[in-house]
């Protein structure tokens, strides 16, 4: 494997003075995302469900931060550059506490990234489906993303300032390889996105989207049972590019470019970070091989 990528040693801090929220902060995506963006100077709320996780996490980048591994060292922040909020991202009671304990603390809130969400069941089929499982997929990856971005909202446009960022996914744009409630929600994010992306802009207000593949993180390991390296290996095997697996730095590292100010025109934008996944369809090839195995 070549191009291996690292968090540490930032050249430039791109998010200096920013105050982010992640939701699904704890694990997988967010958890890269908060240690990038803290080393990039951001001011950083963890919001997720996982408490020990979230507050264990804060304490690890803050003895790193001791130890100069983090850039966000150098005034009087006190560990106040990193923190954790319990946060049911389905909850408005919750989501309007986060955002109003943001703005309580830090004055201001610049990121904005909804990206807690859940696989759901796995059963692929509309037989098979269950309303519970749907209503559980929608309340967290649809639902959940629309309460953050509203409340975001509510607090960005007095600023005229502000970049609301999703985490979508491969299912948005290819079918049938995610079960239908997830495929669904991934879907209605980029509808949200886009439509918000229009709302927004009149205050200067960006609002883009990620769309990962498949990545090892606890998600996709819990949901196929299976442990980090067979999911690489599987990963792996189905890319475009190879030579490469992915990791939760890439998508961590999209939402920092998206945050950043270097994407200051970019809104409206389903950035997909998939090594070339979802621009082909190997099904005919794949037929055509068989025929003569
Ligand atoms: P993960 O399970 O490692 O992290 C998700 C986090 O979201 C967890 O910490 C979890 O506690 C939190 N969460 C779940 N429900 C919540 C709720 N109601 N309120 C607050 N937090 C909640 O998974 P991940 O892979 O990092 O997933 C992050 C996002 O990326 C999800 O939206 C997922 O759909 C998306 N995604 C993942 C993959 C992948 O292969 N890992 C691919 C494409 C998209």
């Amino acid at each position: 494997m070549n191009g291996k990528s690292t968090t540490t040693a930032p050249i430039a801090m791109r998010l200096k003075g920013k105050v982010a929220i992640i939701t699904g902060g704890a694990s997988g995506f967010g958890e890269m995302t908060a240690k990038v963006f803290v080393q990039q100077g951001a001011k950083v709320i963890i919001a997720d469900v996982q408490d020990e996780k979230g507050i264990s996490l804060c304490n690890e980048i803050i003895s790193s931060s001791n130890n100069h591994a983090y850039g966000n060292n150098d005034d009087d922040d006190d560990g106040e550059f990193i923190s954790y909020v319990h946060c049911n991202v389905s909850d408005e009671t919750d989501v309007k506490n986060l955002i109003d304990l943001t703005i309580s603390k830090h004055g201001k809130l610049d990121i904005m990234f909804n990206n807690a969400g859940i696989p759901g069941d796995l059963d692929p089929t509309i037989v098979g489906a269950t309303s519970d499982n749907f209503n559980k997929v929608f309340n967290i990856n649809v639902y959940g993303g629309f309460l953050g971005a509203k409340h975001a909202a509510r607090v960005m446009i007095p600023r005229k300032s502000g970049v609301i960022l999703f985490t979508a996914s491969v299912a948005s744009l290819v079918a049938g390889e995610s079960p239908h409630a997830y495929t669904m929600s991934k879907h209605a994010i980029i509808g949200l996105m886009k439509n918000l992306c229009v709302e927004m802009g009149q205050y200067g207000i960006r609002v883009n989207a990620i769309s990962p593949c498949g990545v090892s993180t606890p998600l996709l390991s819990n949901a196929l049972g299976m442990d980090k390296e067979s999911v690489d290996r599987l990963i792996c095997e189905s890319a475009v590019l190879k030579g490469v697996a992915p990791e939760a730095l890439d998508v961590a590292n999209a939402a920092l470019f998206l945050a950043s100010d270097e994407a200051k025109f970019v809104t409206g934008l389903n950035f997909v970070v998939d090594g070339g996944y979802s621009v082909t369809n190997p099904s005919f090839s794949m037929a055509v091989q068989n025929m003569f195995s």
